[in-house]
């Protein structure tokens, strides 16, 4: 028989054949082959503890979902096109979980499709083109939602080459952002109402509501109700990205723009509603949706398929009998309690962001210039993995060590976590 590829055969080969933008995070990647729950497990059946998964919110392998989706290949799979069970049921599910007035589903297979659809969505139905994002924010790779991407980690041109309907406000990160402390918030909201009454009036505001490709960052308090305000006064559409934060992750809101109080225009999923499986949904009111019908078009041969809104119930089905939302605030709040000790004897442990099984946790060189410390932040990610655990850095400075693990996380993982972080700060990396 053939010998098993090693995991340098299978990187060279992936080397030789893929874009490389797509390169992974470690220098030396173990070859994962299966995941289980939390787990995920390589060639050696070495296991490791996987801290980053958003997308595998009811964990790996699970074997509910896999039944469901089994049967579903077995028995029917087409297009949105014809009248079967489950998009209609999937459909409803999905629009009760958000509130009055947002009533209306489009189902795609991405969040990148969802963030594309909910602009074209904004601009045909204000009749306008500009739209208004935040500064450090990832919307997806399509162009449009590529044009409202601006995130120097994953573009270092990002904020000098947006196309001239894009017009990004200052990220309102109040630990590090250009406003800190007392006034902040406020000179935030002033800085996105300039943008907003100034020149063209936008078709739409778009931003992560819990700001999630920062690390965790919340908004700050009044934030969105002031500027999603000031937003419709100016005859704008107001668009919440929920692709990475929403779905119960925050342990205690579904949603995350509950967390600020407002309800948005347009909601943009993805991710965990799929778990691995391509899935994502615009929700929206209906007299936004029948935009279309008057003037656009949409289709998509995948999206809402049986095999797809069957994935969608079933992960819904898992997060509510699991309650995996109520896991998430609970082993989330104890995780966070465990690394704010930690901070306490480690100084470079400048913030811990984030909410629920959504965390950033922001390392500094120093805690008064808060000056970043990625060079240490990939270090320690390597260094975590020797330890078993998958953790990887995020932010513009990617000095964030981000935790989004599965939502079915243990206590017993999250110490173990905690207890390995610990041991890298205490012996070093
Ligand atoms: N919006 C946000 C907030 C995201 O984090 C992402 C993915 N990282 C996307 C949109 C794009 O989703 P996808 O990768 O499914 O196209």
């Amino acid at each position: 028989a053939p010998a098993e590829p090693t995991s340098a055969d299978v990187l060279g080969l992936r080397r030789q054949a893929l874009a490389e933008v797509q390169e992974n995070y470690y220098e030396d990647p173990p070859r994962i082959e299966r995941g289980w729950r939390q787990h995920l497990t390589d060639l050696n059946g070495r296991t490791y503890l996987d801290m980053v998964n958003n997308v595998a919110a009811v964990g790996h392998a699970h074997p509910r979902l896999n039944a469901a989706v089994s049967r579903q290949w077995n028995l029917l799979n087409t297009n949105s096109r014809f009248n079967y069970r489950a998009i209609a049921e999937f459909s409803k599910r999905l629009a009760d979980l958000l509130p009055d007035p947002l009533d209306t589903v489009f189902l795609v297979n991405s969040g990148s499709e969802a963030v594309d659809l909910a602009l074209r969505l904004a601009q045909t139905f204000t009749q306008r083109e500009d739209v208004v994002c935040v500064a450090e924010a990832y919307h997806g790779w399509t162009i449009g939602s590529d044009a409202i991407s601006t995130s120097t980690a994953d573009n270092p041109h990002a904020l000098t080459t947006r196309p001239s309907w894009v017009h990004p406000v200052l990220a309102p990160n109040m630990f590090r952002g250009q406003f800190r402390g007392p006034d902040a918030a406020a000179r935030y909201i002033e800085n996105a109402r300039q943008a907003i009454e100034t020149g063209r009036p936008p078709a739409a505001f778009i931003c992560e509501p819990f700001y999630g490709n920062a690390g965790g960052v919340p908004l700050p308090d009044g934030y969105l109700p002031a500027v999603y305000e000031t937003v419709r006064a100016a005859g704008g559409l107001c668009v919440a990205d929920e692709v990475q934060v929403g779905y119960g992750r925050l342990g205690h809101h579904f949603w995350g723009f509950e967390q600020q109080h407002v309800t948005p225009d347009i909601v943009t999923i993805a991710k965990a509603m799929g778990n691995g499986h391509p899935l994502g949904a615009v929700i929206t009111r209906r007299d936004i949706a029948e935009t279309f019908s008057r003037n656009g078009y949409f289709f998509s041969s995948a999206g809402g398929s049986p095999v797809s809104c069957t994935v969608g119930t079933t992960v819904l089905d898992i997060i509510a009998d699991e309650n995996l939302q109520q896991n998430a605030a609970t082993i989330g709040d104890h995780l966070r309690r465990r690394v704010e000790q930690l901070a306490q004897d480690h100084p470079m442990i400048g913030a811990v962001h984030g909410m629920g099984l959504y965390m950033g946790v922001e390392l500094v060189r120093d805690p008064h210039t808060l000056a970043p410390a990625p060079d240490e932040t990939a270090a320690i990610c390597e260094r975590m993995l020797d330890l078993g655990v998958i953790v990887q850095p995020t932010g513009d400075l990617l000095n964030v060590l981000k935790i989004k693990p599965p939502m079915c996380l243990t206590i017993e993982s999250a110490d173990f976590f905690a207890d390995m972080l610990a041991r890298t700060l205490r012996d070093g990396w």
